[in-house]
């Protein structure tokens, strides 16, 4: 697969984007080289990452708890204060090997420390490869609130390796799938009828489509890159969806939601909004129900959830002047950003998640 340049970086693909690595760690003259990873990753990934780079330059492996509760101050606290022990310089480099929380985390951990250093995305999981290392978005959570403090910094190159998705749980697959299905509802309806059946997919048909979803991203984000209007569309089903998200963590009686799970609710909910607020076609919101949920299946919310989930909704960092904006559809592939909807449809919109 050919490599994706951006204004900032090159996203390099499988055995290509080592040789690249190699090249830039060559030429960059680093003082040193710390792995950030999680538990799962220092065991699936970064051995095979080791093996395939090629370098004298000395490094030490930084690793964190698996999942959302480690994208915290807490953690990041811990990570600044191991680098300074460790040594660490303004000509140090942290190399993120993991999923979207090891990307989004490792990316704030080096643009803050010593007012930023380098850093490389190795994205492991099918959400970070699609989504979360590319496009320069980094940041923490503030408690259970998703992604509330950040900033906006890119990598120096990312390598998207497919192979890593051999080791990757089948429900982490489905989580990153979210995320393409979004791709695909707001900028490419062609996108979207390649990702409805995908039983009969071959691993060479994921890698294409893996690479077509981040030329999506990328080509939004280069778009508009602060933020001002078309990249808001990227959060098509997330105002919701991190509502939920956050309402389900912080919720003992509930299961723990993955991200993509919650974003597949919240695109349903935008979906059954659009028609109201946007002549959405209201069969197409149908027919995206049945294919979410044939693929996520039902989760168990019932109306007391409801509203403390809508009560979540302000802090939603789209808000502006106190209105919750919301990006709703006209159409597949033609979003419409800074909607304002009414509490009574988002409730109606549930019972039809339920329905
Ligand atoms: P994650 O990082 O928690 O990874 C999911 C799980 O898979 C973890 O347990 C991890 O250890 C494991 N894993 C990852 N790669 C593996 C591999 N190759 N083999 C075995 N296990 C592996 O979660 P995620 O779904 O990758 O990312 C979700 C995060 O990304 C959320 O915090 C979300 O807010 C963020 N995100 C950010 C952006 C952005 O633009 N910055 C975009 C979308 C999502
Ligand atoms: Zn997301």
């Amino acid at each position: 697969m050919t490599s994706i340049t951006t204004q900032d970086y090159t996203i390099h693909f499988n055995s290509n984007g080592y040789k690249a690595l190699n090249q830039h760690l060559s030429d960059s003259n680093y003082s040193k080289v710390f792995i950030l990873c999680d538990t799962n990753t220092n065991i699936d990934c970064v051995p095979f990452f080791l093996a395939n780079i090629d370098t004298e330059i000395a490094y030490d492996i930084l690793e964190i708890d698996p999942g959302e509760e480690s994208k915290n101050l807490d953690i990041c606290l811990g990570l600044w204060e191991t680098l300074s022990e460790y040594g660490a310089d303004r000509k140090s480099v942290i190399i993120n090997i993991g999923g979207g929380v090891v990307t989004d985390l490792g990316g704030f951990v080096a643009s803050t420390f010593k007012r930023g250093i380098d850093f490389i995305n190795i994205p492991t999981s099918l959400l970070a490869m699609v989504d979360a290392s590319i496009g320069g978005k980094t940041g923490i959570d503030l408690g259970t609130l998703k992604n509330q403090i950040g900033v906006i910094n890119t990598p120096e190159l990312i390598i998207v390796d497919t192979s890593f998705l051999e080791t990757l749980p089948q429900l982490e697959m489905r989580s990153g799938l979210a995320e393409m299905l979004k791709h695909g509802l707001i900028y490419d309806e062609k996108y979207w009828n390649q990702l409805q059946d995908l039983s009969q997919s071959t691993i060479e048909d994921l890698d294409d489509l893996i690479y077509e979803s981040i030329i999506i991203k990328k080509t939004i984000v280069e778009e508009d890159p602060t933020e001002q209007g078309l990249r808001k569309t990227l959060n098509y089903g997330h105002t919701l969806g991190h509502a939920i998200e956050s309402y389900y963590m912080d919720n003992d009686n509930k299961e723990r939601l993955l991200h993509g799970e919650a974003i597949a609710i919240g695109i349903i909910l935008a979906n059954h909004l659009s028609v109201k607020y946007c002549g959405f076609p209201e069969e197409k919101s149908n027919t995206i129900k049945s294919v979410i949920k044939a693929v996520y299946g039902n989760i168990d919310i019932n109306e007391a959830d409801y509203s403390p989930i809508i009560d979540l909704l302000k802090y939603d960092k789209k808000n502006e002047h106190g209105n919750i904006n919301f990006v709703l559809l006209e159409a597949i592939g033609k979003p419409k950003t800074d909607c304002i909807v009414e509490n009574e449809d988002i409730l109606e919109a549930f019972k039809f998640y339920k329905s």
